[in-house]
């Protein structure tokens, strides 16, 4: 029987009510509400409160300001443009944060409290550092991250056996800086990363399972970058 693993990229949120099987769950979609823009009233200066009062809770706003702020640190990176929704899903994909820290901006009930959130975690620069989730050892500066992939700093990968990974790019240290263990052969076998092979990669001191180390088959490519689990960080 021939297996045919599908991921899709998750761009709503939903709430898990009940694990009814392995592979089975009944869930609440939670819709989010329509991004209106600020009343003419508000734009024009008629209104009560001052325009900088409303721009405080103006999605459309928050989400130019939380663009403005992710690609000075990313300035490599293209933002997704569009609906402010739109933008703080994409923004939440592509902050390198663990997955506690991603699942506590996705636990925004609305888009206005995920951008403030966002902003927040830009402006204290809390993703600057990604550690090893079991032992804090340090593995790479926010400025490490890469854009590899159309959809920005990682994505979502699927091995053969079915597991789903989600991967973010890294230009972290060489091995040698006691951070990162290569095990095993390199392979180009079933590569995420066209042109590219790939090494397993643990961590030094406690031997978890962090991602991969992509090793470029092409010479007009980046030589090497690592792809970190999401899972298997924080920040
Ligand atoms: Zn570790």
């Amino acid at each position: 029987m021939c297996q045919c693993p599908i991921v899709s990229t998750g761009c709503q949120r939903l709430e898990v009510l009940q694990h009814t099987s392995h592979l089975s769950w009944r869930v609440r979609i939670c819709a989010d509400l329509a991004t209106p823009r600020l009343p003419r009233e508000a734009l024009d200066g008629r209104a009560h409160w001052a325009r900088w009062a409303w721009r405080l809770s103006d999605p459309w706003e928050l989400a130019a300001k939380a663009t403005k702020m992710f690609s000075d640190v990313f300035p490599d990176v293209r933002v997704a443009r569009g609906d402010p929704v739109e933008v703080s899903y994409w923004l939440t994909r592509n902050m390198p944060l663990g997955a506690g820290a991603r699942q506590e901006l996705l636990a925004a009930p609305t888009v206005v409290q995920r951008l403030r959130a966002l902003c927040a975690a830009l402006e204290a620069k809390a993703c600057t550092i990604l550690c090893c989730r079991v032992c804090n050892t340090q593995l790479a500066w926010i400025e490490e991250v890469l854009a590899m992939t159309d959809d920005g700093t990682g994505g979502l990968f699927v091995n053969p056996s079915g597991y789903v990974h989600d991967v973010v790019a890294v230009r972290c240290g060489d091995p040698e800086q006691e951070r990162i263990n290569l095990i095993g052969i390199t392979s180009s076998e079933h590569s995420w990363f066209p042109g590219y092979a790939w090494t397993i990669a643990n961590c030094f001191r406690c031997g978890s399972h962090l991602g991969w180390h992509f090793t470029a088959l092409e010479q007009q490519l980046p030589q090497q970058f690592y792809g970190l689990r999401r899972q298997a960080l924080k920040v």
